[in-house]
């Protein structure tokens, strides 16, 4: 027998990881965790688990220091479009939950008519790569500030006119005296793999998983 295991990447904690956890909680997966807390074992399967930060994922799974993870559509699109990998991660499949929306955020008192009234405006992100792309695609030139976090506070600091930000609730941005004025993107948990071709034995293992993730998804339907 080959003692050849498929190693899965998640979220340590997190908005990705209750929901990873559930769902494979739901596909009858116990996963039981190293003391190290890096490394979980599922016990059911030949499925190691390594638990990372979820910005770290599509990294792990495209240079195969993973074969398989989950992570949001949103940052596994934003390495994508920034063509950081050589040989990038695939997405697999939608999995349906941490369903967010990156979305374009305006100072309360602008009557916001349309994605002209971006033009030679500065716009902060944490996510340049996809809100160029949606810029070019309204064709509209913008000026794109890279934040990595506090993206909301940009436009009473002075950093920056708009805000292009992951929301749910629209609180924070409206604490801020923003308001959403477009969809982005609209992001949820995504399964990716590695471009490689999986040995046979990896492979049966990755085909069962997936026959059990979408006998959940099709029971949660
Ligand atoms: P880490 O410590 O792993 O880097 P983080 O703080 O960067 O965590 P989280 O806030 O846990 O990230 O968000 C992880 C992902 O969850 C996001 O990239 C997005 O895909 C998804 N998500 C779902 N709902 C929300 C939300 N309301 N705000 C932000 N992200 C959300
Ligand atoms: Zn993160």
């Amino acid at each position: 027998m080959s003692d050849e295991r498929l190693r899965l990447a998640i979220q340590k904690s997190g908005r990705l990881s209750d929901g990873s956890f559930e769902l494979l909680k739901s596909c009858g997966l116990t996963i039981s965790r190293g003391r190290d807390k890096l490394y979980g074992r599922v016990q059911e399967m030949p499925i190691d688990v390594m638990l990372l930060r979820d910005d770290d994922i599509p990294a792990f799974v495209a240079d195969n220091a993973c074969d398989i993870g989950i992570v949001g559509q949103n940052v596994f699109e934003e390495e994508l479009l920034s063509g950081i990998h050589d040989t990038p991660a695939n997405e697999v499949m939608e999995l349906g939950f941490a369903r967010c929306r990156l979305m374009l955020a305006a100072p309360k008192e602008w009557s916001f008519d349309g994605a002209t009234m971006l033009a030679g405006k500065r716009i902060a992100t944490s996510y340049p790569a996809l809100t160029k792309a949606w810029l070019e695609a309204e064709s509209v030139d913008s000026k794109v500030v890279m934040m990595k976090g506090s993206v909301e506070v940009a436009p009473r600091l002075k950093i920056a006119d708009a805000v292009c930000d992951i929301v749910s609730t629209g609180a924070t941005l409206d604490a801020n005296g923003l308001k959403p004025v477009a969809t982005v993107f609209e992001s949820q948990a995504i399964l990716i793999r590695n471009a490689l071709k999986f040995s046979p034995e990896k492979q049966a293992i990755f085909d069962a998983l997936l026959k059990r993730i979408n006998g959940v998804l099709r029971s949660r339907d």
